[in-house]
């Protein structure tokens, strides 16, 4: 119908794959037939039906047929070729900016069009502007189905992408992947009636339920994709899990020396933990295992106990947190804990004066360190390990995959456990973690009080002022967080810096800290150690405290323009305090108005103190973008399946992905058509 006829060449049928990124095609993602099969419409347009003019509503896109009467070539204020167009009853203008002398020629009065395009009320009534059209000669019918638009990129119309879809649809095979009765027991249609429907649904289907994607067409390709996703999750998972790992031997000495000297027992999930990550290195496989616990339930002891039982075993352990202040932190608690046991532990920071970098680097390399923590340091390519078995991350969702992989690289597949404080909200956890095993400490440590939390209008910021004073006058110390500033580091130093002035000027007699990402590690460490020792009474800090930071009697905390973080980073800094036994509290200052959605969701922090529970709220309020767009990793990205929407499809996906995991030709089937030769490495 369009009148661009561009033909572009068909690379799916010369089975060529392309590179180039001039290519439309390519740009779009589509070298393969299946991708060209599973490239699904955007919307759809009508031109089943042909509207009387007369019935038009403005701002509706429609199809209309009628002859033409008048046209002319205006040229003020623009030039432009007018048609009057009339049917039976109504009459209609056209309005074309950009025109040929062919059409010129071609739009007289006499000659029949059948339009498409968006109807506006304009000067002289009715009018379209540059509609799509076709000539009429005679009788032509009309289509049975909707018309597909597809995303799509400069160079390569709509046209061309639907003869080029429609090509392949009519030549390819669209037999089910998946066996017959799984299928039927999903109660979900086909996948070729499925795909043909979606291309060119019936003129009678219901649009609404196709665009919202709930039609049982849809339902049918996002559990495709989804079952894809777990199938290549788990591949993954079999995959490193068919290399030989360090057999660990632990004789759990050492780890039982450590326990008699601690003050406190470990609680039943610590003890749950250890026992799950002891049994995985004593097998002859990597241990791929996530450690998810709420914030403060004493997750670094057990990693410390899984590094005794390495170290044990004659093999290093390395240990890597996302920041200086946490990986030093790690390092003290080492030094206390472990050393005494006779290990011997080696920190690795970017910062280390040239020297002792050099002793370190060599301790590493011949095997006299047995623990190394550190930053990002330690996945340089200079760092050499003698024999790392055990690879731990701390808050692995700040890290990306490739860096995982660099520490993984630093060993010959060493055992590797991942510690993590980001609650994903149980429903979503099994499937999100498809490619982990996954232990979850649920349980913090006896004789924690909850946090007070409370929503205070930052108008009453001098009232808050007082409280913080009495709270350390009375020995206690308190952490001051000032605002996030989004996209910009410096704003918020500047923010911390003026904040740090105002509180020491209004509290001369108490000693106010100031720690930001710009500080030295050295300085960090100072101010920390002073922090830590209660020569600091206040600490003024940015959101760099967020991860990991404990000083048990710390039990105040107040948040600048709480409305502008995050539910799970507010749930993070909150959990810097209520370590110790005195009852805690925590202030959200906010600046109002805040909208209603902000209000609610300040309400769950301040109603709620479990991660999970925070987080399955969040997931209500907002949608699960910001668990799932944070997980950097081979996880295939979703094209069509919502993770939140789609949870029922999801579950489904998983269940039938473990039923059908051994079933090879099954899996290669399905996975060559969502995957292409991504599939190949998995299944070689
Ligand atoms: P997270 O899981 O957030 O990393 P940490 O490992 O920092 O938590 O532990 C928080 C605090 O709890 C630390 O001070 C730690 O020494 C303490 N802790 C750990 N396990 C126990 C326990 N079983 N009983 C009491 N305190 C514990
Ligand atoms: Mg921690």
């Amino acid at each position: 119908m369009a009148v661009n006829s561009s033909k572009t060449p068909d690379p799916v049928k010369s089975g060529k794959t392309h590179h180039s990124m001039s290519n439309p095609l390519a740009k779009l993602g589509l070298s393969r037939r299946s991708d060209l099969i599973l490239h699904l419409p955007l919307r759809y347009e009508d031109e089943t039906k042909i509207q009387p003019i007369l019935e038009i509503q403005p701002n509706r896109s429609v199809q209309i047929q009628g002859t033409i009467y008048k046209s002319y070539i205006q040229a003020k204020p623009k030039r432009m070729l007018i048609c009057h167009l009339r049917d039976d009853e109504g009459e209609i203008i056209l309005r074309f900016l950009h025109f040929y002398g062919s059409q010129v020629k071609q739009l007289i009065p006499g000659v029949k069009l059948r339009a498409y395009g968006e109807a506006r009320l304009g000067f002289l009534g009715i009018e379209m502007i540059h509609p799509r059209y076709r000539l009429i000669k005679g009788e032509s019918s009309l289509p049975q189905n909707l018309t597909p638009i597809y995303p799509t990129v400069a160079g390569l119309s709509q046209s061309s992408l639907r003869k080029l879809i429609d090509s392949v649809l009519s030549d390819s095979n669209l037999s089910d992947t998946l066996p017959s009765d799984l299928i039927l027991k999903l109660g979900l249609p086909g996948f070729s009636e499925s795909i043909m429907t979606l291309h060119h649904p019936p003129a009678d289907i219901s649009l609404a339920e196709l665009e919202s994607g709930q039609h049982p067409a849809w339902r049918r390709i996002k559990f495709d994709e989804l079952l894809a996703q777990q199938l290549s999750m788990r591949l993954h998972y079999e995959r490193r899990r068919n290399h030989d790992a360090p057999v660990m031997n632990p004789k759990g000495h050492l780890v039982e020396t450590l326990l008699a000297h601690l003050p406190f027992p470990l609680t039943q999930a610590q003890k749950r933990a250890m026992q799950q990550i002891r049994q995985d290195i004593t097998q002859g496989h990597p241990m791929q295992r996530l450690l998810q616990g709420d914030v403060g339930c004493g997750k670094t002891l057990v990693a410390f106990m899984a590094c005794l039982d390495a170290i044990e075993s004659g093999y290093q352990a390395a240990l890597m947190a996302p920041t200086e202040l946490l990986a030093e932190q790690h390092y003290l608690k080492a030094k206390n804990w472990l050393e005494p046991l006779g290990i011997r532990i080696v920190s690795l920071f970017a910062a280390k004066n040239p020297r002792e970098r050099e002793t370190s680097l060599t301790d590493i390399k011949n095997g006299h360190a047995n623990l190394v923590i550190g930053t990002h340091a330690l996945i340089q390519e200079t760092v050499d390990f003698s024999g790392l078995g055990l690879a731990i991350i701390d808050e692995q969702h700040r890290f990306g995959v490739e860096q995982r992989l660099k520490l993984r690289r630093k060993g010959r597949h060493p055992h590797q456990l991942m510690l993590s404080a980001t609650p994903i909200p149980r429903t979503l956890s099994m499937s999100y973690y498809a490619d982990l095993d996954v232990s979850v400490i649920d349980e913090l440590p006896p004789g924690r009080t909850p946090v007070l939390t409370r929503l205070i209008n930052t108008s009453r910021r001098n009232e808050v002022m007082q409280r913080v004073e009495a709270a350390c006058a009375s020995g206690r110390q308190a952490y001051w967080v000032c605002p996030l500033i989004e996209d910009s580091d410096l704003l918020e130093l500047q923010a911390a810096i003026k904040t740090h002035a105002e509180l020491s000027t209004h509290f001369p007699h108490l000693n106010v800290g100031l720690i930001h990402g710009k500080k030295s590690p050295k300085e960090k460490t100072d101010i920390m150690a002073a922090f830590v020792s209660g020569q600091i009474h206040l600490l003024v800090a940015t959101t760099v405290i967020e991860v990991g930071v404990d000083v048990p009697n710390a039990s105040l905390m107040i948040i600048d323009h709480a409305e502008r973080m995050g539910l799970a980073q507010l749930h993070q800094l909150r959990g810097r305090v209520g370590r110790g036994k005195t009852q805690s509290a925590c202030v959200l200052l906010f600046q109002p108005p805040l909208s209603d959605q902000a209000r609610a969701r300040l309400q769950i922090i301040a109603e709620h103190s479990d991660g999970f529970e925070i987080a399955q709220q969040d997931l209500r309020l907002r949608g699960p973008g910001e668990y799932l767009g944070a997980r950097q990793s081979g996880t295939p990205l979703l094209k069509f399946a919502n993770i939140e929407q789609d949870l029922d499809l999801l579950e489904q996906a998983r269940n039938l992905s473990s039923l059908i995991l051994n079933d090879r030709e099954t899996v290669q089937k399905h996975l060559d058509r969502w995957l292409g030769q991504a599939a190949d490495f998995l299944l070689a």
